[in-house]
């Protein structure tokens, strides 16, 4: 058992100050370091310095560790010209990020707060990279291809794919499944995962109305992906509509990324499944997508978490740079209550939608807990000073397990 005595805890409701945590993996008590002392004398103790602020850990809900080594080759401000850049630029991206890159992309995380991501591993070639970082991972293994002719091999490699990551026996490691998109993926494949996801009780997640070209295809096999489809696989119409996609997950609650030209029958049907929408809105700006309309997901209580998306549609991996963007491209969002649920949406929002024990500094939660060192006692706009400021993280704290350990930054 370890005690640790920060200046402040961040709990849901309220900042408390003369509290201990005792914790070992999960967070055993919260109360008065006396009465701990006295219920485990032999608790190994930390205090921290003044000001400093204990809270939970943060959660990257979608990431793409295998596309971490774009650093200027993509093209952004438009969808399709990405995509195309994105396609041209194939083997340098993926043959370009070998294990270390993406162990990188796990260690930029780290510092940065980030205790648990889920990463979608469209080629499995990240999974050693995510076995050996030191963070909780939900590891979703992706399904595309929107041919049904090759509907057989796509499947049999998904499922070598998955069998993979579900022999990983560490802590921590959850092996999930992810489908592209509506428009990359055949409803048949579709069902099939599906039928996995239900009977092994899996996460799901999958990209839904990213992109105008996303949306013209879907509704009516038009626009700028006939072109793409036509001479990229000779197809000439889509394989489902938005709403037939839909449909496929009602049983399923889904993780869905991006829903920026999702349209209200669409929000509805979210809504009723009880799906949660990631919201990346940094790669939405660079790849001149809109940006998420939150008040309507908040007016028909859907709920909505934040993520970096990956480096091929990011500068970096750093949720805190990804609350400060929201917060100012939301500009029409009451400012502190807005920074409040942008900091739920990478703590115990993300938590939910991930099913994990975890987000929350609380009796019986996972100990994933970040020390951060602010320079005065907290305010009651704290949760906007945290997102503007990206205060030094002097310790990390995964599973209970000290993970990093730096310097103040004065
Ligand atoms: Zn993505």
């Amino acid at each position: 058992m370890k005690i640790i005595t920060p200046h402040y805890i961040l709990m849901r409701d309220r900042v408390s100050t003369n509290l201990s945590i005792a914790f070992d993996k999960t967070i055993e008590k919260i109360a008065p370091l006396d009465e701990l002392i006295e219920m485990y004398p032999d608790a190994q103790r930390t205090t921290l310095r003044e000001n400093s602020l204990l809270m939970p850990g943060l959660i990257n809900a979608h990431v793409h560790i295998e596309f971490s080594a774009n650093k200027t080759e993509l093209s952004y401000g438009d969808f399709m010209s990405w995509l195309y850049s994105v396609i041209e630029n194939r083997e340098e991206l993926i043959g370009g990020c070998n294990i270390e890159c993406m162990k990188n992309a796990c260690d930029m995380m780290l510092e940065n707060g980030i205790t648990t991501f889920g990463t979608i591993s469209s080629h499995g070639m990240d999974l050693d990279a995510c076995v050996s970082a030191k963070q909780n991972v939900v590891y979703f293994n992706e399904v595309i291809g929107s041919q049904a002719t090759m509907a057989d091999a796509l499947y049999a490699d998904f499922l070598s794919r998955l069998d993979a990551s579900k022999s990983v026996k560490r802590e921590g490691f959850y092996p999930a499944v992810a489908i592209h998109s509506p428009y990359s993926v055949h409803p048949v494949l579709i069902k099939k995962a599906l039928k996995i996801v239900k009977d092994e009780k899996l996460k799901i997640t999958a990209h839904f109305m990213e992109s105008q070209a996303e949306r013209d295809w879907l509704d009516n096999s038009n626009g700028e992906f006939k072109e793409f489809f036509h001479k990229l696989v000779k197809q000439e119409s889509n394989v489902s509509s938005a709403k037939e996609f839909l449909e496929l997950f009602n049983e399923s609650e889904t993780l869905l990324t991006h829903v920026v030209h999702a349209n209200e029958e669409e929000l509805n049907t979210v809504a009723k499944a009880k799906h949660t929408v990631i919201h990346c809105p940094i790669s939405n700006r660079l790849l001149g997508n809109p940006t998420l309309n939150i008040k309507e997901l908040n007016d028909k209580n859907i709920r909505w978490i934040v993520a970096t998306d990956g480096l091929s549609s990011n500068y970096k991996l750093d949720l805190f740079e990804e609350m400060k963007m929201s917060l100012f491209m939301h500009s029409d969002a009451p400012l502190l209550k807005f920074a409040q649920a942008l900091l739920d949406g990478v703590t115990i929002h993300a938590a939910q939608a991930l099913g994990l024990n975890t987000g929350e500094i609380a009796e019986g939660k996972n100990a994933d807990m970040i020390v951060l060192d602010l320079d005065k006692e907290p305010t009651q706009e704290l949760a906007i000073h945290l997102i503007l400021h990206r205060y030094n993280i002097s310790k990390v704290y995964i599973n209970g397990t000290l993970t990093k350990e730096t310097n103040e930054s004065h």
